[in-house]
């Protein structure tokens, strides 16, 4: 057996997790190999050490203050996808609010620039629309109507 693998597997050799073939082979091995000797014995030492390491308590209100921190990080993500949920909310009126104003802009822009070219058309089209309080309705508009059905 050559020293590399016989080190592969000394901490399966130390903690007593070989099968007994494998483990008199590294046995045998060892009575011969300084080398893997000095191994076995820096782990065997360092093994020690951490079973000697002493296990530290936490104080009696670590989870119930871990507990607390937890439920206040979920909350706090909690509410920023309430915050993104609304931004959301809001960014779809706002679009349609942007392209609205997008199409009066270039509506208008088009309004202007076919008018100008033409304003007798303008003010026939204003004249058409223009209607003073004091003018008599035209023949066959509602105003008329109306009022006949309330005063005649
Ligand atoms: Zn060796």
């Amino acid at each position: 057996m050559r020293c590399q693998k016989v080190k592969r597997k000394l901490s399966a050799f130390l903690d007593g997790e070989l099968s007994e073939k494998k483990a008199s082979r590294i046995a045998e091995h060892l009575s011969g190999c300084q080398n893997c000797q000095q191994e076995v014995a820096f782990l065997s030492s360092l093994w020690e050490r951490l079973e000697e390491m002493r296990e530290v308590d936490p104080s009696p209100y670590f989870w119930t203050r871990l507990n607390a921190r937890i439920t206040q990080a979920e909350e706090r993500s909690f509410s920023l996808d309430r915050v993104r949920g609304i931004l959301d909310r809001l960014l779809v009126p706002a679009t349609a609010i942007a392209a609205l104003v997008v199409g009066l802009w270039i509506g208008g822009a088009l309004y202007e620039v076919h008018w100008e070219d033409k304003p007798n058309l303008w003010e026939q089209a204003t004249a058409s629309l223009y209607l003073d309080a004091l003018d008599d309705f035209p023949a066959q508009s509602i105003g008329l109507a109306y009022t006949e059905l309330v005063f005649d």
